[in-house]
């Protein structure tokens, strides 16, 4: 492909751009074909194989029958903004104004993706930690700003905090925080949130911040960076619907922060998509208002599927590192022989019937050589598929 444009800049971005100017599939591409065509046990990409609530459900079938199949307004229909609020104040003592807080979008990426693009300037500086979720490389390169990063590195996945200070500059515009982090499923301390906000301070940098995990959390409470003294003026906080309900498809996201900050994304998401998804807003809104059971209960689940997982791999010779939160878990193969986790997946189908993402494809290219024989499993999914895919991993032709 020769045409020029921006999609370079996003593929770049995303380290999909090979030096004679093609533009290679991703990893998770490639690891989805193969899952098909070997019939192998997914635990690739990050969606659950099982429905969410049927509450949530019955709703969005409701919606459809009585008729919520047009547009609906351009910042969300008022009862899922009045239901993201509530959440907010209910879970973390948070208080935004329905109306001119909170903005619905087209799932997190959307809300992420408005946000780089309204608030940085081309050369302006994003810093992420890296690994990273793979759309923020490809968005901060198509918003014309500089990918600065930040390593976490096992085996707990923490940031040093010299490096973070090294890395946030006057040229820094967004700090953009993942927490709980895809793909390590690291939570970050207080320690870290702290220094986060004080050097968003010290360099006059907005905070943004990836919480679609809120939910997901195995061991602490989840405290949202807006919390923090001193960060809810320059703070945007992004979540979404999909993994928590298990509703990855209808992509309902939201932006809660200051009327001045919804004001300005607003102004570029409703040349994106304008709206989407209005028989699933008020499904969602149904969701957020779920008794507190509901919320522990999905973090129980997925505690005893990370715990059944991780126990397979380990049993299967694996260095397994925690996860506190997220659908994922990594490990590394080296024990098992395999220094390098790109070749290891792409094998994986064949020895174990299983597929997983090799962590390479979550760093820039400058720094793929980090992730060295880590490897990222999913464990969303059925407890019955994680114990067959826990004993083939174990019978593994080596
Ligand atoms: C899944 C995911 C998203 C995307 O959320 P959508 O609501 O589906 O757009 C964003 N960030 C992280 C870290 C994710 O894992």
């Amino acid at each position: 492909m020769d045409t020029p444009g921006p999609w370079r800049r996003a593929a770049a971005g995303a380290g999909l751009l090979a030096p004679d100017g093609t533009i290679a599939a991703t990893i998770f591409a490639e690891m989805s074909a193969l899952a098909a065509t070997t019939g192998a046990i997914n635990l690739g990409q990050g969606f659950p194989d099982e429905d969410g609530p049927r509450e949530v459900l019955a709703a969005a079938a409701e919606a459809i029958r009585s008729g919520a199949n047009q547009y609906p307004p351009g910042t969300g229909i008022p009862q899922l903004r009045r239901a993201i609020a509530e959440h907010q104040h209910r879970f973390y003592g948070l208080d935004y104004d329905p109306d001119r807080e909170v903005l619905v979008t087209a799932g997190a990426t959307e809300a992420l993706a408005a946000t780089l693009l309204a608030l940085v300037e081309p050369g302006d500086e994003v810093v992420t930690f890296e690994p990273f979720y793979d759309a923020y490389g490809a968005l901060i390169a198509l918003a014309g700003a500089r990918h600065v990063t930040v390593a976490l590195r096992a085996p707990d996945f923490a940031p040093d905090l010299d490096e973070l200070a090294k890395a946030v500059t006057d040229r820094t515009k967004i700090i953009l925080v993942n927490n709980p982090h895809n793909p390590t499923g690291a939570t970050f301390d207080d320690a870290t949130l702290r220094a986060v906000v004080e050097l968003a301070h010290r360099h006059n940098a907005y905070i943004v911040t990836d919480e679609v995990y809120e939910h997901l959390r195995f061991e602490t409470p989840h405290t949202p960076v807006a919390r923090l003294e001193g960060a809810s003026d320059r703070t945007i906080s992004i979540s979404s619907g999909g993994k928590t309900f298990s509703t990855t498809g209808w992509k309902i996201g939201w932006i809660t922060a200051k009327p001045a900050l919804i004001t300005a994304i607003l102004a570029v998401k409703q040349f994106l998509t304008y709206v989407n998804g209005a028989p699933f807003q008020p499904a969602i809104a149904v969701g957020l208002g779920l008794p507190d059971s509901f919320f522990t209960g999905v973090a129980d689940t997925l505690r005893s599927k990370r715990d059944l997982l991780s126990s397979g791999l380990r049993s299967a010779g694996f260095d397994v590192f925690p996860s506190h939160g997220s659908y994922f878990v990594v490990a590394d193969a080296a024990p098992l022989g395999f220094p390098d986790a790109v070749g290891f997946c792409r094998t994986l189908p064949e020895r174990a019937g299983v597929v997983a993402i090799p962590l390479s494809a979550f760093y820039t290219s400058a720094h793929r050589g980090e992730a060295r024989s880590l490897v990222r499993f999913a464990f969303c999914k059925k407890e019955e598929v994680l114990e067959r895919a826990a004993a083939q991993l174990a019978g593994m032709t080596r």
